[in-house]
């Protein structure tokens, strides 16, 4: 019996190894390591993989989705709609930007933003949708983006585990006002540490992220706004320049291993819908199951390893105790009950996720 992993980096970016060791020898030899050409590059060429206009590198995801909350400057307080089920990240950007984050439900079926579910959370002081392309799958954009329209809301989307999806041909990173995106180790197009970026089709708003990364400094020592310092490294931006190009090839290995997945799996299972149009890049490659801690189990005493994401909803971690009512959200509570990430990654062979399917209709 082999033993399966749920991801191993270092075999991830092995293939990459030889373009990243001349990168390295280019940044070092430039003597030039914030804010240069190497940023710079890998800007334009995201924007345009993303189909959007402009890209700003940041310093991680998080900052991404904060420094979008304030590049608006919305009054204190104000609404931000975010999905119950969602990373803590999308919740703490929200209260770090002083906004007020509203949690609303899931679709059952995609684990994004309900669009019918949504008007009934949307008050007088809601300024911005943010919704979330969970494990990889697009939110239905269309629908937020008539909502948002017919409200007058801002759409900040996050995109921290969408990268390189698409609906109808048409990238995430070009459908809302601002799109957020993180380069964290794991992510389809991940660095060797931290880094993030904001896709926008508005050039005075690709300015303001510019000033607002940068200390909100745009000359030297003279400071407009009150920034943050967080920038993307000129050494991340120049290993992500090694991978871009290879995010369809990364894309479309997982793609492949879910197709097994969705194929093989028995029905008792809950696995994830396909969408006519949609092209989800599988982040993560999720079912549910209603013994979820006992299946988890019984792959690991298989040599099988697996992930939950996330065994614990934003609103009942402690440090958002107080901020939420944490009865009220039943629809995530199931899904961060029953739901279990299996192996998928661009490291993982065809064969493993066979044995992965063997193990899992015998249970
Ligand atoms: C990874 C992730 C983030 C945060 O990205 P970091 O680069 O780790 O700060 C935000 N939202 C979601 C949905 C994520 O998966």
């Amino acid at each position: 019996m082999r033993l399966i992993e749920y991801e191993n980096l270092a075999k991830l970016n092995a293939p990459f190894e030889d373009a990243f060791r001349t990168q390295f020898e280019a940044v070092l030899q430039s003597g030039w390591y914030i804010l240069g050409h190497q940023v710079q590059q890998f800007e334009q060429a995201f924007a345009r993989y993303c189909q959007a206009e402009h890209c700003v590198g940041v310093a991680n995801g998080l900052e991404a989705l904060v420094l979008a909350l304030k590049a608006y400057e919305f009054p204190a307080g104000s609404e931000v709609i975010v999905p119950s089920n969602t990373y803590v990240a999308t919740v703490l950007a929200v209260l770090q930007a002083g906004l007020h984050p509203v949690l609303a439900p899931p679709d059952m079926a995609t684990y994004n933003l309900d669009p019918q579910a949504l008007p009934q959370y949307i008050s007088p002081r809601t300024v911005a949708l943010m919704p979330v392309h969970l494990y990889g799958k697009p939110c239905d954009m269309p629908a937020l983006l008539s909502i948002a329209q017919a409200y007058g809301l801002k759409v900040i989307e996050d995109a921290a585990q969408a990268h390189g999806a698409s609906i109808s041909g048409q990238k995430v990173g070009s459908f809302g006002d601002m799109t957020c995106f993180s380069f964290y180790p794991t992510k389809n197009l991940g660095a060797l540490g931290d880094g993030g970026a904001i896709t926008t089709n508005d050039a005075a708003l690709a300015e303001r992220l510019r000033t607002l990364r940068n200390y909100g400094s745009q000359q030297k020592y003279y400071n407009q706004l009150l920034g943050h310092n967080s920038r993307l490294d000129e050494l991340q931006a120049a290993f992500l320049a090694v991978k871009l190009p290879e995010l369809d090839r990364i894309n479309a290995h997982k793609q492949a291993l879910a197709a097994r997945y969705l194929e093989g799996l028995k029905a008792d299972f809950i696995k994830p819908v396909l969408q006519e149009g949609y092209t989800d890049v599988f982040h993560i490659f999720a079912v549910r199951h209603p013994e979820r801690d006992r299946l988890r189990q019984y792959l690991l005493d298989r040599g099988i390893k697996t992930e939950i994401h996330y065994p614990l909803p934003p609103f009942r971690q402690e440090a958002l105790q107080g901020y939420f009512d944490p009865e009220a959200h039943p629809l995530a509570d199931t899904i961060h009950r029953t739901i279990l990430s299996l192996p998928c990654s661009f490291a993982h062979h065809p064969e493993e996720i066979e044995q992965v399917i063997e193990v899992m209709n015998a249970f």
